[in-house]
């Protein structure tokens, strides 16, 4: 297997073999222009197709309403932690309320509160964000600005089940690090955002899909880079766009659709590896310990460890060794963490969970 194919990466992350085969090409010549895709003007008739197909191929994998608008989006995740609040926490509603389940989710409510003042509607750190709430029974303020969560915690490991969107008043969805694996009900959301580094591409693209109803609320004279209305408006290129991060995530997309099948396989292929790898460290429970408890485990994330730093790196020394790479935790959490985005193959997850039997016998 190549070293490609044996990337568990937190992100940037694991791309299909077929995406980068096609990348590395379009760096020296499109096959549409000639031209390398890194000379391509955003103002050419090649990328205006391209912001088409792409926006066309996210609304039918998803099967999105026409009401929402889709944006491609620089600054990454982080930016849209200030920018929501700056636009849809006017004083018209009560204070937006975010659940705090983990790293990120901490982080973006921190940031919405140099803003904004914002509720913590729940929060995991009693239990170490191990667990999650269930969305639909949090106390929420009927006159909220909306309630924002972070469906798959990329640090912890932890991850809502699809059907757990549900809220009464607009619900904003932080999806960076489980966007594209799995179907969604888009219509119960307000808004949903999700940085390409994951399971859409390289770095330097956000993705934004907003309720156009939600853009009403937007305070006038907010710098123009930071109105969520001024891409929208101009079919994400009023400035120069990210275009080589936009045309590896199209080539994804178009992935997703012709060679995937859509996001009910793409989910049936992210089960089955999740399965798998749980499937073995469950068998090892006398030596590894998975920090998200059971029932809110990340199809995406597998936090654990050997309980003891040196055997956590002696595991990585030997993974990498066989040409793994990326399963250091995060730098927060420490430990391990496989990361088993969409790209990352069955057979690469066989390889990772042969590695860990073989460690675990040696060791315990
Ligand atoms: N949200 C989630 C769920 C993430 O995993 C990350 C980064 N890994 C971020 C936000 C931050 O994204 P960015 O680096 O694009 O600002």
């Amino acid at each position: 297997m190549t070293p490609n194919a044996l990337n568990f990466s937190g992100g940037p992350g694991a791309l299909p073999a077929t995406v980068l085969d096609e990348t590395r090409d379009a760096i020296v010549a499109l096959p549409e222009t000639g031209r390398s895709v890194l000379g391509m003007s955003h103002r050419s008739a090649w990328f205006l197709g391209l912001l088409d197909e792409a926006e066309r191929n996210i609304r039918a994998l998803l099967g999105l309403p026409e009401r929402y608008a889709i944006s491609f989006l620089q600054g990454g995740s982080s930016l849209l932690f200030a920018t929501i609040p700056m636009n849809f926490a006017t004083r018209a509603f009560a204070p937006p309320e975010y659940v705090n389940s983990g790293y990120w989710s901490r982080r973006a409510s921190a940031e919405a509160q140099r803003t904004a003042a914002c509720r913590i509607a729940w929060d995991g750190a009693p239990t170490g964000f191990s667990e999650l709430p269930a969305l639909q029974q949090l106390a929420v303020a009927p006159n909220a600005a909306y309630l924002h969560y972070v469906s798959n915690e990329t640090v912890e490991g932890l991850q809502f089940g699809d059907g757990e969107a549900r809220s009464a008043v607009p619900l904003i969805a932080d999806m960076s690090s489980d966007f594209l694996s799995r179907p969604l009900a888009a219509e119960r959301f307000a808004m949903i955002y999700a940085h390409a580094q994951k399971n859409l591409g390289p770095a330097g693209v956000t993705v934004a899909l907003i309720d156009r109803a939600l853009l009403e609320r937007i305070p006038p004279n907010l710098p123009h880079m930071l109105d969520l209305r001024t891409q929208i408006e101009h079919r994400s290129n009023y400035n120069t766009p990210p275009v080589f991060a936009i045309y590896v995530l199209t080539l994804v997309t178009r992935w997703l659709r012709n060679e995937i099948g859509g996001l009910a396989a793409m989910q049936r292929i992210n089960e089955a590896k999740a399965q798998r790898l749980y499937g073995t460290l469950d068998a090892m429970r006398e030596v590894v310990k998975v920090h998200a408890a059971a029932p809110w485990r990340s199809r995406m994330n597998a936090a654990f460890t050997f309980g003891d730093a040196r055997l956590d790196r002696a595991f990585i020394a030997c993974a990498n060794a066989r040409g793994m790479a990326g399963l250091e935790g995060h730098r927060s959490l420490g430990g391990l963490r496989a990361s088993l985005y969409n790209a990352v193959t069955l057979e690469a997850v066989d390889v990772l969970c042969e590695t860990l039997i073989e460690f675990g016998r040696r060791h315990a």
